[in-house]
C-alpha cells in the first residue's frame, strides 16, 4: 500500500508552545538572523507587493514570495475595529512548500509569529540605523504588538527603558504587567507616560504601533528631535499612516520592498520619486544607515513576505529540531496519483495506512 504524505502542522497553541520552549528573546533574535541573511540574499527572489483586499472596515491580504528552492504564503488581516468583536486586529497563518514538487512541507499560524518577525525586522533595521549606544525608546501604541517590539529591541539594542503611550491607559498597563518579570529585576524600566511628548522626551528611538484606519498624526515634523531614529510600524495599508509628511521629507528613510511600500507605507503620502532606500542595500553595506549623528533616520515598516518566508523557514526547522506541532493529510496524494476519484471511493480502505513525514527536517 503506498504510504501517505503528510504535512507538518503547527496551530496557535504548537507555535506558542514552541516559542516558550525556545524563549521570546532567543526567538527574536534568531528570527532576525533569519530575516537579515534573507535580506542579504534579496536578488535570488522572486518578489512582488502583496495582493489585498480592502473592506470598509479594514483588510485582507495575500503575501507570497519564492526563492526558487521552497514557496511561502502568508494570509494576514489588518481590522483596527476587531477589538470591539472580541478579535485581535491581525491574524495570519502561512505555508512553506517545496519548489520541486510544490508539496507543502508546513502550515502554521502566523499570527504570534507576525509579531515577531514585525518586532525582529524593526530591530534589524534599528540596529543598522538608529544611533548607538541608544537605551531609551518612545513607545507609541501599546497593543498586541507592543511587548515584542520591546523585547527586540531590548534583546538586540540593549533598550532598557520604554517611554510607554496609548490613548487607551488599559493598554499602556497590560504591557507594564506582561513585562513585570524584567521590570521587577530592573533590566527594563517602563514608564507610562500621560502624553506623546512626555513619552518623547530624551528618546532617541520612536516606535508608533498603533492602529487606525484613516490618515492619523500620531508624530508632527516638530517633535521629533535631531539624531531620531523611527520605527514606524503601525502604518501598513493604503489610507493608514501615522507620521507628518514634513517629518518624512527631513528624514532619511529606509522600506521593504519599494514598489509595495509606496502603496502602502508612510510614503503613499509623498510623491512617487521621493527618494528612499531598500533595507537590503543598507543591510549588505551598499548605503550607510545613517550619515551623520543629526540625521533624522526613519525605517517605514509594512511588512514585506520576504520576512514571513523567513519565519516559516525558522518555525519549520525550529518544529523538525524540538518534534514540535503533528502532521496532517492537508493535501490528496492518490496511489495513483491520476485516479482521484477512485481514490475517493477507496477511503474507507485507506484507514490506518502508514504515513510519510514530507515535512520532516
Ligand atoms: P492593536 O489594536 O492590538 O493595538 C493598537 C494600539 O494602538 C491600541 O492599544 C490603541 O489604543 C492604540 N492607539 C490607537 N490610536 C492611538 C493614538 N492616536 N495614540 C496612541 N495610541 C493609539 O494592534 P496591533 O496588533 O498592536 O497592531 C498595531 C499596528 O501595527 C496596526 O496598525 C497593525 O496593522 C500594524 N502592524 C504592522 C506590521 C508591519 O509589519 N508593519 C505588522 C503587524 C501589525
Amino acid at each position: 500500500m503506498k504510504e501517505t504524505a503528510m504535512t507538518r502542522f503547527l496551530d496557535a497553541t504548537a507555535v506558542a508552545a514552541l516559542v516558550r520552549s525556545i524563549g521570546v528573546q532567543t526567538a527574536l533574535r534568531q528570527l532576525a538572523e533569519h530575516v537579515r541573511q534573507d535580506f542579504l540574499r534579496w536578488h535570488r527572489f522572486e518578489k512582488s507587493a502583496r495582493l489585498a483586499s480592502h473592506s470598509p472596515v479594514g483588510v485582507i491580504e495575500l503575501m507570497p514570495v519564492t526563492d526558487g528552492e521552497q514557496y511561502a504564503f502568508k494570509y494576514v488581516n489588518g481590522h483596527p475595529r476587531n477589538a470591539a468583536h472580541a478579535m485581535p486586529t491581525v491574524m495570519a497563518f502561512g505555508a512553506l512548500a517545496e519548489v520541486s514538487t510544490g508539496f507543502p512541507l508546513l502550515l502554521a499560524d502566523m499570527t504570534l509569529a507576525t509579531a515577531l518577525r514585525t518586532a525582529a525586522t524593526s530591530a534589524v533595521a534599528a540596529r543598522a540605523m538608529a544611533p548607538h549606544g541608544t537605551t531609551a525608546m518612545a513607545l507609541i501604541g501599546n497593543g498586541a504588538q507592543a511587548e515584542f517590539q520591546v523585547l527586540a529591541f531590548h534583546a538586540m539594542l540593549g533598550v532598557h527603558e520604554i517611554r510607554a503611550y496609548d490613548v487607551d491607559p488599559a493598554a499602556t498597563a497590560k504591557l507594564q504587567r506582561n513585562l513585570a518579570g524584567l521590570t521587577d529585576t530592573g533590566e527594563l524600566r517602563i514608564l507610562p507616560m500621560a502624553s506623546i511628548d512626555e513619552a518623547l522626551a530624551g528618546a532617541h528611538i520612536v516606535s508608533t504601533v498603533t492602529a487606525d484606519k484613516t490618515r492619523a498624526t500620531i508624530l508632527r515634523d516638530e517633535q521629533i528631535a535631531p539624531g531620531v531614529h523611527i520605527n514606524a510600524v503601525g502604518g501598513d495599508c493604503p489610507g493608514k499612516t501615522e507620521l507628518d509628511p514634513a517629518l518624512l521629507r527631513r528624514a532619511r528613510v529606509a522600506v521593504e520592498y519599494e514598489p509595495q511600500s509606496r502603496l502602502e507605507g508612510e510614503i503613499q503620502q509623498m510623491p512617487a520619486d521621493f527618494p528612499v532606500i531598500e533595507l537590503w542595500r543598507i543591510l549588505n553595506g551598499e548605503v550607510p544607515g545613517r550619515t551623520a549623528v543629526e540625521d533624522v533616520t526613519l525605517f517605514d515598516s509594512v511588512g514585506f513576505a520576504l520576512e514571513d518566508y523567513s519565519t516559516l523557514r525558522w518555525l519549520h526547522a525550529a518544529a523538525c529540531a524540538r518534534h514540535a506541532g503533528r502532521y496532517v493529510e492537508l493535501v490528496a496524494t492518490p496511489d495513483d496519483t491520476r485516479d482521484l476519484y477512485g481514490w475517493l471511493m477507496r477511503q474507507d480502505e485507506a484507514e490506518g495506512a502508514p504515513v510519510t513525514r514530507r515535512a520532516a527536517a
